[in-house]
């Protein structure tokens, strides 16, 4: 059973291993654990429901509790010390486009607001609930899980929008096909939850975001419902795609979602490697961007992420090993390395010609490959969230933040963003230790992903108050260099102060008008994608 104030399962150890507990000790401080609120405890104190229960929904304290977070820090400091300071007033779990329909009617006729809740994994504050004068509605899409229809000629298949990544891929994987998409949070996350937040898979280089692979659905909105057809290409106008891509819950609830499936590749694989340092690394991620490969991605890790991943997730004896081979393959210093992924996917010839003029453009910049850490990597991807579990129960807080720009201005953002983290608490005279790597290449740029931790305070709220400093100062940062406010997490709340810089004046209205135009009476997500008036 999945923790309810975490991430991992009930009952798997979520300790850090020692290596890890020392380097962290060395870098920010010992860690400073706190203890968790207990379920039944929070259950026990929740306030009295504003609504009653209905056919459409629960008033269970239980089930509000439980859906009352997602997954950013502020969620987590919140489910750790039981101060929820809001929870839903009920919880409601259509089954059908019907059900929702009445649900959205019910709510309206309350006067209640409605989240819709796919897999909870927002970072960004998607599914949080907030204080509110008007009673909370969550709409848990679990009920909508599942394949409708498989249209093995067109290659489009049509999920329930609740349909979690595992879900989805073993009902396509019978007829040999696969979506491809592959969020770190896949296990958990919802087909409709990627579609409404713009979501990226590990592997989009290949088969493209969420966005390329959306091809059309069905969605309920409170002034009824829109269709979206699933024309291969049109040029009848606007894309009416693109206003739920990205609407977070603002335009109403996506119930059904048909995807453009690929045929499962004869080859895949992901193969690692260590470039001597920054530059040469950064300049091996461009020139692969640039060239037509069928990647499916391209990763680089900072010298400083490098070096804390092996010492997180490595152990002792295979590190010194691997170190020693590196330097005899005269790589230079360990503090300067980054591991660079390169995941390659589609017919077997392809593949390896494709794989061979990677290691060509490796070797042209004195990059070493080391067998067998790719497919380690591909193999464990959905077990490094754990390390979050495993940090808290030692004391520590960690979150991440990303963004993408330009080639040319990346440099400039890297540096000021690692600083401005790396010092984020000097006031309190507390370190963070911050490190980041390229997860999404492009042409014309890159993602960059950073993830900072820093120690966990005696008070919930002093350590919400650091998290709060940090990620106001990293935002700033992000803005002031033109980088956008989020490449895959989304607005959610947190970012949504931010959204104007990035949309201008003409673009926030045009984008309001928009919501008002579905949600004329304001019942959907308030708060989320567009901070609310005079904030
Ligand atoms: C450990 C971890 C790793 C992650 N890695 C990635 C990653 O690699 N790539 C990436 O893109 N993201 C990642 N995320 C972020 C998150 O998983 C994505 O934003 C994901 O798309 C959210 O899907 P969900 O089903 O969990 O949506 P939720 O978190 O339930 O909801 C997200 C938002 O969408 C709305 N919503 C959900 N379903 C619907 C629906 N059917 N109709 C209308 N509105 C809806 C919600 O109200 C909310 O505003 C990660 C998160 C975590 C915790």
């Amino acid at each position: 059973m999945r923790r309810w104030n975490g991430w991992g399962e009930e009952g798997v150890d979520a300790a850090l291993p020692e290596r890890a507990r020392d380097l962290l000790a060395q870098l920010v401080g010992p860690g400073t654990p706190t203890t968790d609120v207990r379920l039944d405890d929070v259950v026990a104190s929740v306030p009295a429901s504003r609504l009653v229960d209905e056919v459409a929904w629960t008033t269970d304290a239980r089930d509000r509790v439980l859906h009352a977070r997602g997954q950013s820090l502020p969620d987590w400091v919140a489910l750790r010390s039981g101060r929820l300071g809001a929870v839903p007033d009920a919880v409601a779990r259509p089954t059908s486009d019907a059900e929702v329909r009445a649900v959205l009617a019910v709510a309206a006729q309350r006067g209640a607001r409605v989240i819709p809740y796919g897999g909870a994994t927002s970072v960004v504050g998607g599914v949080t609930t907030r204080p509110s004068d008007a009673p909370i509605v969550s709409v848990d899409l679990g009920g909508t899980s599942g394949l409708r229809s498989l249209d093995e000629v067109s290659g489009l298949a049509t999920f329930g929008a609740g349909t979690t990544g595992p879900a989805l891929e073993a009902a396509l994987e019978p007829a040999g096909r696969t979506l491809g998409h592959y969020p770190q949070s896949f296990e958990r996350s919802t087909v409709g939850g990627w579609v409404v937040t713009r979501s990226a898979g590990q592997e989009s280089s290949g088969v493209g975001r969420i966005e390329a692979l959306f091809a059309g659905g069905h969605l309920e909105s409170p002034v009824g419902p829109l269709d979206l057809p699933t024309h291969p290409a049109s040029a009848a106008g606007p894309d009416l795609r693109q206003l739920v891509l990205g609407s977070e819950g603002r335009l109403g609830i996506l119930t059904d979602v048909v995807v453009r499936t690929s045929r499962i590749a004869p080859a895949t694989r992901v193969n690692a490697f260590v470039m001597r340092d920054w530059d040469a690394a950064l300049d091996l991620a461009r020139s692969l961007a640039q060239r037509r490969l069928p990647l499916t991605m391209v990763r680089v890790a900072t010298p400083l992420e490098t070096a804390t991943t092996f010492a997180l997730v490595g152990e002792g004896r295979s590190q010194a090993m691997l170190r020693r081979y590196l330097g005899w393959r005269g790589l230079g210093p360990d503090q300067e390395r980054c591991l660079v992924l390169v995941g390659l996917s589609g017919a077997t010839a392809v593949v390896d010609a494709a794989a061979g003029e990677v290691a060509k453009a490796v070797r042209e910049r004195h990059g070493v490959g080391t067998p067998g850490v790719g497919r380690a990597w591909r193999r464990d991807r959905f077990k490094a969230p754990n390390l979050r579990d495993a940090l808290w129960s030692s004391g520590y807080a960690v979150d991440t933040l990303e963004t993408a720009v330009d080639w040319t201005t990346l440099p400039e953002l890297a540096a000021d963003l690692g600083r401005t983290l790396r010092h984020g608490l000097d006031a309190d005279d507390e370190r963070v230790h911050a490190f980041s790597h390229l997860s999404h290449v492009y042409p014309t740029g890159t993602s960059l992903y950073s993830t900072y931790v820093f120690r966990l305070a005696a008070d919930p709220d002093q350590t919400l108050d650091r998290w709060r400093r940090l990620k106001r100062a990293a935002s700033e940062v992000i803005v002031r260099h033109g980088g956008t406010i989020s490449h895959q997490h989304g607005v959610g709340a947190d970012h949504a102060p931010y959204l104007s810089a990035e949309k201008g004046p003409l673009g926030m209205a045009a984008l309001k008008a928009v919501v008002r135009t579905f949600d004329p009476d304001g019942l959907m997500n308030p708060g989320v994608l567009l901070a609310p008036e005079g904030s």
